[in-house]
């Protein structure tokens, strides 16, 4: 992979061969990005600043983590969800590879105190990325956190999340309801923006106005056929500077990243519900349940209002799938089949990833080496991607009246249940009888060690 035919002479007067990776400042001069280019090359940690980048899209890092302390730079990369520590580069590589990121990025080299933000757009291997970039001082020395997504989409559809086709349906049934409210929630690092996005794509936007009240300081992605009102928290504006001209032209669908305060609260419910109009907003919850109580607590005051409104809740958690080319089938004791709830003759076989032994345990037992072919396509990780597991509550008269009873997690949730909710756990467990995962992936994330 790190072959070209451009080259670099690094310090010692060898040439090196650079990845395959151009990056492209985000300057409209084509002179002026040739010169910052041109001064990137130059130095001597361009080497090692294109090899980190290449070999983090090379091995899926969504993200890269470099902290910057006397001693060295740490270098960690996020894959799949979990951070992977790489060598760490000595202090007058790892000081030249951010300033050049920070060249790239458009940001001012020589400040390594203040919180800095910019982006690097860049080709790999004939794919566009795009890196944001991050810095800030701290007290030992500097953090730079990468994050890197493609310039395109690649998920696009509630089933490229791993959302089960039925489970679709109902969901853009509850999305193109009307005079409701549907919640999407997901817990911190389990893919809330991407579902956002996703979601809100697969509602009908062709025959209903969409209109999406956000804050200026949140960068939120542009979407296809939804109108952005802005305004702007840092000047003291709130979602009703532009909710009540907006009104005025009879939107049929409000959707809101955030619902901010109380008083918006209470007209988005009053319009729900008397003006027949459509509500979308999310929040950070580890359940269905929990998303719905949370958005209940917050906003005590219209809590009659918001359950008479909401007509469904969708909650996400991210498992990683696992690697298709290595992964190990066993046979399930009966015992196991029992307590996962699989009817015994349903499943032959579960799977679990195959991950090699540490190199010096790969001896036999004279001590001599074995040779344990390490899989080409997840580099022994075991696991290769993620996809979602989701929990659709779809609210009724029932459940309603559940909430406005006894708004306790357990109860509500035995009432959904009741109802015909499918919980977190009974689809993890699909996903495991699939082989889409494995059953210790489900029980790291589903149970999660508690802080
Ligand atoms: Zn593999």
């Amino acid at each position: 992979m790190l072959r070209r035919k451009k080259k670099s002479s690094s310090s010692s007067g060898l040439e090196i061969e650079l990845p395959p990776i151009d990056f492209k400042p985000a300057i409209r001069d084509k002179q002026e990005q040739q010169g910052v280019m041109i001064a990137c090359r130059g130095m001597e940690q361009f080497g090692p600043t294109s090899v980190m980048v290449a070999m983090a899209l090379h091995h899926r890092a969504d993200q890269i983590l470099l902290d910057c302390t006397a001693q060295g730079v740490a270098v960690r990369y996020r894959v799949d969800g979990g951070w992977e520590a790489m060598p760490p580069l000595d202090r007058a590589t790892g000081d030249g590879v951010v300033v050049i990121l920070k060249r790239l990025a458009r940001l001012n080299s020589a400040d390594r105190r203040n919180k800095q933000q910019g982006k690097i757009p860049l080709t790999y291997k004939a794919v566009d990325w795009i890196i944001e970039f991050n810095s800030q001082g701290t007290p030992t020395g500097e953090r730079v956190l990468m994050r890197i997504e493609p310039k395109k989409q690649v998920l696009k559809t509630l089933g490229d999340l791993g959302m089960r086709e039925k489970m679709q349906a109902q969901m853009r049934d509850l999305l193109n309801g009307h005079d409701a409210m549907f919640l999407f929630s997901a817990p911190p690092g389990h893919g809330l923006p991407s579902l956002w996005r996703i979601g809100l794509d697969a509602a009908d936007r062709f025959v209903r106005d969409f209109h999406s009240i956000e804050d200026t300081s949140v960068d939120e992605p542009e979407q296809i056929n939804i109108t952005k009102h802005l305004f702007d928290s840092s000047k003291g504006e709130t979602p009703m500077n532009v909710l009540k001209s907006l009104l005025l032209k009879q939107p049929d669908v409000l959707v809101f990243p955030d619902l901010v305060n109380a008083e918006v609260v209470s007209l988005v419910c009053e319009e729900v519900l008397e003006e027949h109009r459509f509500a979308i907003t999310r929040v950070s919850a580890s359940s269905a349940v929990e998303g719905l109580l949370k958005l209940l607590a917050t906003y005590p005051g219209s809590v009659k209002q918001l359950v008479k409104a909401a007509n469904g809740v969708v909650n996400q958690r991210l498992l990683r799938r696992l690697c298709t080319k290595c992964r190990q089938p066993f046979q399930p004791t009966p015992q196991l089949l029992q307590k996962l709830g699989i009817p015994a003759g349903r499943v032959q076989a579960l799977y679990q990833p195959f991950i090699p032994p540490p190199p010096e345990q790969r001896v036999d037992a004279n001590g001599k080496p074995i040779e344990i072919e390490i899989c080409q396509q997840c580099g022994g990780r075991g696991y290769y991607g993620r996809a979602g597991i989701f929990e659709l509550l779809q609210i009724n008269d029932a459940i309603r009246q559940a909430i406005l009873k006894k708004p306790e997690p357990a109860y509500i949730l035995q009432v959904a249940r009741e109802n015909g909710f499918v919980t977190m756990q009974e689809e993890g467990v699909l996903a495991v009888a699939t082989g889409m995962t494995s059953l210790q992936e489900l029980q790291r994330v589903l149970n999660p060690p508690k802080k």
